[in-house]
Order: C-alpha cells, then sequence, then structure tokens
C-alpha cells in the first residue's frame, strides 16, 4: 500500500497534474491532501474539483478557509490577500462550500495529517524549528504525523530530544516519533521550483520524498494573464 501525500496545490494546475502523474506512475494506490488546494496561482476551481473527484482524505489550509469566506478575516500578507481576493471571484458556491467543510486535522489509518501545527491547528503557526516542532509533537498520539504550510519540505524526529532531518528515503522507526512536511506542490520556498510531494510505503515503513519537474511557463502566463500580482509567476521559478 502506497500513499502519495501532498499539500499546498495553490492552484497551480500544471504542478498539480505533473505530481497526480508521477504518484500513478509510482503505484500509489491511496491519496491524501493537507490542504491549501487554493490561493496564489490561477486555476483554483480546477484544483478544487481535481481533489474533490478524488474523494480522498483532506484538511483545511488557511487560504482554503480564507478564500471560502465572505471577505478576508485576519493574517494575510498584501500578496497573499491580493491573490485571495481573486480566488474567491473565481470559485462556484459549491466549490466554497466544500473548502468550508474541510476538517483541521484527521488520522487516516496509523498517521494524522494537520495543515499547520498539532497543538493549535486553527491559528496558522509555522513549523521551521524544532522548538515549534516540540509543541506540535505534544498533541501527536500516532508515530507518523505529515503536514504542509510552510512549503519547506523536512522531517522533524522526537527521540530523546527533537533534531530536523531531510526525507529523501526516511527509515519510519515505531520508538521515535515524526512530524513530516511533505513540501509544496504549486508554491516550493525551498529554493527548488519542482513540485513536492511524498510517498509513504506504509508496507515497507519508509517514506520517500519526489520532486518533479512540471510546465512552468504555462503557469506562469496564466498568473500574468489573470491580472495576478506578477511576483507570483516570478516567485515560482525561484522557488520562494
Ligand atoms: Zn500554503
Amino acid at each position: 500500500m502506497r500513499f502519495a501525500i501532498f499539500s499546498d496545490l495553490h492552484a497551480n494546475l500544471e504542478a498539480t497534474e505533473a505530481v497526480l502523474a508521477d504518484a500513478r506512475e509510482r503505484e500509489c494506490t491511496h491519496f491524501v491532501c493537507l490542504g491549501d488546494v487554493v490561493g496564489y496561482n490561477a486555476n483554483p476551481h480546477e484544483c478544487v474539483e481535481i481533489v474533490r473527484k478524488m474523494d480522498c482524505p483532506v484538511v483545511k489550509g488557511n487560504h482554503d478557509e480564507q478564500a471560502s469566506l465572505a471577505e478576508s478575516s485576519r493574517g494575510f500578507n498584501a500578496l497573499a490577500e491580493a491573490a485571495i481576493n481573486w480566488t474567491r471571484e473565481h470559485l462556484t458556491e459549491e466549490d466554497k462550500e466544500w473548502l468550508r467543510q474541510m476538517r483541521m486535522s484527521r488520522q487516516v489509518r496509523d498517521f494524522t495529517i494537520v495543515h499547520a501545527t498539532l497543538d493549535r491547528p486553527d491559528q496558522w503557526a509555522y513549523v521551521f524549528n524544532n522548538l515549534d516542532a516540540a509543541a506540535s509533537f505534544t498533541y501527536q498520539h500516532t508515530t507518523v504525523c505529515f503536514f504542509g504550510h510552510t512549503h519547506v519540505p523536512g522531517a522533524f524526529v522526537r527521540d530523546e530530544g527533537v533534531k530536523r532531518v531531510k526525507v529523501d528515503q526516511l527509515m519510519i522507526e515505531e520508538s521515535k516519533k515524526y512530524f513530516i512536511n511533505v513540501g509544496s506542490v504549486g508554491q516550493p520556498r525551498d529554493g527548488d521550483w519542482r513540485a513536492a510531494y511524498c510517498i509513504y510505503h506504509i508496507d515497507k515503513n519508509v517514506v520517500e520524498q519526489r520532486r518533479i519537474k512540471y510546465d512552468l511557463a504555462t503557469t506562469q502566463k496564466k498568473i500574468i494573464q489573470a491580472g495576478l500580482p506578477r511576483l507570483l509567476a516570478e516567485r515560482l521559478e525561484l522557488g520562494r
């Protein structure tokens, strides 16, 4: 059994399609989405339709929340705000209803999924360091939890203390706990422009990080044609 676990699609249709094609090619049998299906890029409705039709476990991201509200409530910078206002106008009522009903965290098989943190999932804090991860571990009752939100792939492992490791091919040991960021499909921010996601080989106890090339030029062209801020197109090729 192989789970493809993906997050932060952010309305990037080309990256989403490339990741799903890779996952199918790699014989993934199950799919899980960690939220932020919309926001930033130009195909929010299409990405909502894809994930909704997959009928897989999903949790809510902060952009999903903001897009499904009548107007922005708080906490977004000018760039994210401009994009979310545009996004709201390009979603159907049905899309918004689907975004609204998403849960904050849930358990799938023997692992947990959440968008931001387990300690206060609805506050949308960012887990960048060991201290942030330690707070989340306090609320983690499964060996493995997958999260997103920072758009930076990597894992925190709790053993004696908490340390940060690269995923690549990460062997899961039952005696430890793992808080694993799968990276972002639609807007990576670790300096690598390629779409990121993870495959969880449940039977082998291995989590594998994947990076996938996609048709970046088309995504950038759509952002500019849509009248979204040009910076959103430029940052994609930098992985920032
Ligand atoms: Zn995001």
